[in-house]
């Protein structure tokens, strides 16, 4: 049986948005789930979009997400390069190869002419497919052009009659009419290759069995299928995606600033929770399971199960799973992904790592991710707490003046500040007060923390310090 390989091709840009990762996750998955290989390709045929620094990037996100490539630039491999601007005389070779026997040709049209008939089309209210102008020029005439040192690109020749059909995994049939295919262009007047060119000439020589990609591809692989007829190779297994869209319905892009992973990553998201959180972004196992880790994906990985329909990237999902691995996360992981924002937020210069791990620990249960940190813990920080409505409403009620007075005098008492005296004071106070469970613990919180909610109450007031403690009791 042939060995499933599968690849990663992105636009060396330094940007990876949530959608592309997806589709890395997805492509990996298929290849490992079938003991297969993972390639990573990089497709900068358009030099006018890369960014230095582009390649590391891409391998860093891959590897924080536990996606482990087989080939690619940093790796070895027998079907290098794997980089397209590395591989320009191939795609020379094969496009005259296919000018050669009849699927292709040279074609001199200007920029101006092409504009002319774009314009042309626009008024005619049509879609512009190019007209053929240089379909049937002769062996003389384009030795006579190129040698007069015209500027050309090669053109695929189009069948103008019939249909062509195929089947993707996810959305079944599809169907063009030939009619609607341009002649595109597959070797630029730069020697550099389009996409529509370089994905076939690359997916073949790499061996690539299954080719996972945005449906965006979906309407012109019957034009790349056309290029594998005229080779007479075989094609792969289509397996289009849909889109992740943004919660305002857009497609997701840098340009929108939306859920790129090194914004998450660096907001303290877990790279192995976003994994998880994407592939249940338009995939789902045939259980209500949703907490998968990357084995158990490899496991269970079927591209059957991929959803046609959009998916919107919902972030309170993903914090909902972020925070599960947040709870399972060990205290020098947290403290990884929290400690920066609090240092960020806060003047920490008077605080011991003890009094830093403390808070970080007690709020572990209560973060979805590290950056969030900050917002739970200004409690801390801040000289004077606000009460807002409803704390306001809770302490106006009778006898709790006198559950404050008799918790401050029990902290004043207390000579050695330990969790174990704090909850004697509160169980003190308790006894002598004649109060129990909301309205013993829910004056003390508000007072001391401005808040209904949050970690165990004599954590907090540990952390807080007697000083500011009896302060706020004032
Ligand atoms: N470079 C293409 C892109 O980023 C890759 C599409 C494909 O996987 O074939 O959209």
């Amino acid at each position: 049986m042939t060995k499933v390989r599968t690849r990663f091709a992105p636009s060396p840009t330094g940007y990876m948005h949530v959608g592309n990762l997806r589709t890395a996750i997805f492509e990996y998955l298929i290849a490992k789930h079938n003991n297969g290989e993972f390639i990573l390709r990089i497709e900068d045929t358009d030099q006018t979009r890369k960014v230095d620094g582009a390649i590391d990037f891409i391998y860093n996100t891959l590897n924080l997400c536990d996606i482990k490539i087989d080939e690619g630039p940093n790796n070895k491999g027998e079907y290098g390069p794997y980089i397209q601007s590395e591989r320009l005389p191939l795609y020379k070779k094969y496009a005259e190869k296919l000018v050669e026997d009849g699927h292709a040709y040279y074609c001199f049209c200007t920029e101006e002419r092409l504009d002319k008939l774009r314009k042309k089309a626009e008024e005619e209210k049509r879609a512009f497919l190019y007209d053929g102008h240089c379909k049937n020029l002769t062996k003389e005439e384009i030795e006579k052009k190129i040698k007069n040192g015209e500027k050309y690109v090669i053109r695929q020749k189009m069948p103008k009659e019939g249909i062509s059909e195929y089947i993707d995994t996810v959305y079944g049939k599809i169907t063009v009419e030939n009619k609607l295919l341009e002649d595109q262009i597959l070797l630029k007047s730069d020697g550099y290759p389009t996409y529509n060119f370089a994905n076939v000439i690359d997916d073949h020589l790499m061996n690539i069995t299954h080719v996972i990609r945005g449906n965006e591809y979906i309407m012109s692989t019957p034009k790349y299928n056309l290029l594998y007829d005229a080779f007479g190779w075989e094609k792969p297994t289509y397996i289009h995606v849909s889109m992740v869209l943004g919660e305002d319905g857009q497609k997701l892009s840098k340009r929108n600033g939306d859920a790129s992973f090194m914004d998450l990553y660096n907001d303290g998201y877990i790279p192995q929770a976003i994994v998880n959180y994407l592939v249940m972004l338009g995939w789902s196992p045939d259980n209500n399971d949703e907490i998968f880790s990357m084995d158990d994906l490899i496991r269970l990985f079927d591209p059957k199960r991929i959803s046609k329909s959009p998916s919107v990237f919902d972030i309170k999902k993903l914090n909902w799973i972020n925070a599960h691995y947040i709870k399972k996360l060990e205290l020098n992981d947290l403290l990884n992904i929290t400690v920066p924002h609090l240092k960020d937020a806060y003047d920490l210069s008077d605080k011991s790592d003890e009094w830093i791990s403390e808070l970080v620990s007690i709020y572990q249960d209560h973060i979805s991710y590290g950056k969030e940190i900050v917002e739970v813990t200004d409690l801390f920080f801040k000289d004077k707490i606000e009460l807002d409505c409803e704390c306001r409403e809770f302490m106006e009620q009778d006898g709790i003046d006198n559950t404050i007075k008799v918790f401050k005098s029990e902290i004043e008492n207390i000579d050695d500040w330990t969790i174990e005296n704090i909850n004697s004071a509160i169980m003190n106070t308790k006894e002598k007060a004649c109060v129990k469970g909301k309205m013993l613990y829910m004056p003390i919180r508000i007072k001391v923390s401005g808040q209904m909610h949050g970690p165990e109450l004599p954590d907090t007031i540990h952390l807080l310090g007697k000083e500011t403690v009896l302060n706020r009791l004032k």
